[in-house]
């Protein structure tokens, strides 16, 4: 990344955690992986119980590898045959670790899910929320951001998926109502009734879809 651009995404990651703070979360920036790490391990106390729905930007970081690693009660729901039992496992959790599809520079974060489990986890259940998001993904406002989840972030993953849509053979989204479909359901989080309950890492780097 040339230094204009991490420059400009430091200065437009202190407007996002102002937003972020006016809507009941809490912002970290960080300027790299590293420090995304560190923030993240020092948000978790040891011995917690941990969850996460599909999140690439948590594996970029190292935060899944030291969690698994660490002394923390690591719900790794592949690990289950049951995959119910995970996730009510992983809405019980005390953390809960996601990205996000995209947000807008004043704090609304847009995910979209296909099963679900992650969004749902998002909105409910789980004690605290982490989100660990790389400045590509941060969008000047909220079209922006929906328009990022649906057309570059959903195909990208539903082609990392292998699904059986028309954006996982194209690469772009054809708005489709096919059985496969990624975007069941779309979550906005313009606001966390809970103190506390979610955090935002916001990290100079490009991560994720
Ligand atoms: S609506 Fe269908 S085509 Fe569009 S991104 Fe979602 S799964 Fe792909």
């Amino acid at each position: 990344m040339n230094t204009n651009v991490f420059k400009r995404n430091e200065l437009l990651a202190q407007k996002t955690i102002a937003g972020l703070e006016s809507r009941n979360m809490k912002g970290y920036y960080a300027a790299s992986k590293e420090e995304a790490l560190k923030i993240a391990l020092d948000l978790i106390p040891e011995g917690s119980s941990v969850s996460m729905g599909g999140a690439m930007s948590v594996h970029e970081i190292g935060l899944s590898d030291a969690l698994k690693a660490g002394n923390y009660d690591f719900i790794d729901r592949d690990a289950y045959e049951d995959k119910r039992q995970a996730m009510l496992m992983a809405y019980d959790a005390d953390f809960f670790l996601s990205s996000a599809n995209a947000m807008t520079d004043d704090g609304i974060l847009v995910n979209i899910d296909g099963n679900s489990n992650r969004v749902s986890a998002i909105a409910q259940g789980p004690k605290h929320v982490i989100f660990v998001v790389g400045m590509n993904k941060v969008c000047s406002d909220l079209d922006s951001a929906m328009k990022r989840a649906r057309t570059v972030a959903a195909p990208v993953n539903a082609q990392r998926f292998g699904l059986n849509t028309p954006c996982s053979k194209k690469g772009t989204c054809f708005d489709c109502k096919s059985p496969d479909t990624i975007c069941c359901q779309i979550l906005i989080t313009r606001f966390s009734r809970h103190e506390g309950r979610i955090s935002v890492i916001l990290v100079n780097d490009e991560l994720g879809f």
